[in-house]
């Protein structure tokens, strides 16, 4: 797998800690299970100047929606 063949997902400074964090959404914001949790692939993000990786996460649902 490729990055390129990851779906885009929301700038993370525009979302909730807990959409951060991955125990929510990055679309919808709907609290994620383990049933409904999809993982959206490592992102590179900057954090403070330093070069981190991010899991962020969805739900099926959204995932769904965005190939
Ligand atoms: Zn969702």
């Amino acid at each position: 797998m490729t990055t390129d063949a990851l779906p885009p997902v929301p700038s993370v400074q525009s979302l909730s800690s807990a959409q951060q964090r991955g125990t929510a959404c990055v679309w919808c914001s709907v609290p994620l299970t383990p049933a409904i949790a999809a993982d959206l692939g490592p992102r590179k993000i900057d954090a403070h100047g330093s070069t981190v990786l991010w899991f962020p996460r969805s739900c099926r649902n959204c995932r769904k929606d965005h190939p």
